[in-house]
């Protein structure tokens, strides 16, 4: 990490409510990630080759199967295309939000608005992971009218491909970025305020639900819980 790279860190660190470094190495130890931690892109080998390839055309075949789909009645409310998901097919990180926006609906990659830059500097600047190396992905694929919440019969149709990405990255750490996204996967109703914090086992991953970095911007105060949960997560992906 370059000096400009460390200043980018600290500010963003400060920002979301960091009080301090210290040099102690007690304190380091418990902050780093392991070198098997966030990764991403595969060992040289054939072996890993194999594996990359074979969850790229996995995942080519989930886009396939969708398609222009038109299983919802989304398709007839004003989206523009399905928004699959980005990123490392073979992430160690994947984070699944709730659904695209207007711009992600434009562009078709997931948050790609001004949520989606926070989102990556949470990433980036945060966990200190380039944002092509994690995976992201929402739980409805199509933009809901006017960003009202997903409805149960479009989460219904829409979810099996979320799960079938799920199942192809196999990751070991899953975020749930906000209330609709925590509580689809667990199939709660609790509120995101005491889901976060907390780690559930999830289709064979340590899912950490967290504030959505829409709430954030309205929110700004919640960065600090955000960051803790972000530091969980730092640990889940050091763990062997
Ligand atoms: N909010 C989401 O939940 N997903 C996106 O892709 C963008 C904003």
């Amino acid at each position: 990490m370059d000096r400009e790279d460390i200043i980018e860190h600290l500010k963003f660190a400060k920002e979301l409510g960091v009080a301090g470094v210290s040099r102690d190495p007690a304190w380091r130890a418990r902050e780093q990630p392991s070198e098997a931690g966030t990764h991403m892109a595969p060992e040289p080998g054939a072996g890993a080759k194999t594996i990359a390839l074979a969850a790229v055309d996995a995942l080519a075949e989930v886009r396939a199967d969708i398609g222009d789909c038109t299983r919802c009645k989304l398709h007839t409310l004003g989206r523009t295309q399905v928004v699959f998901g980005v990123g490392n097919p073979n992430a160690d990180l994947m984070f699944v939000g709730e659904a695209p926006g207007a711009d992600e609906d434009i562009k078709g990659i997931p948050f790609v608005g001004r949520a989606g830059q926070l989102l990556t500097d949470i990433i980036e600047k945060g966990l200190q992971i380039p944002r092509a190396d994690v995976y992201i992905a929402n739980v409805i694929k199509c933009r809901p009218p006017q960003n009202r919440n997903p409805e149960p019969d479009e989460v219904e149709t829409c979810e099996p491909f979320l799960f079938r990405q799920i199942d192809i990255i196999k990751p070991k750490v899953i975020v749930a970025l906000g209330k609709f996204g925590a509580q689809t996967l667990l199939r709660t109703l609790e509120p995101i305020s005491r889901l976060r914090g907390r780690v559930f086992e999830y289709r064979g991953a340590r899912l950490v639900p967290t504030f959505h970095p829409a709430y954030l911007l309205r929110n700004p105060s919640s960065k600090r819980e955000v960051w803790e949960d972000m530091k969980l997560v730092r640990r889940l992906l050091a763990e062997p």
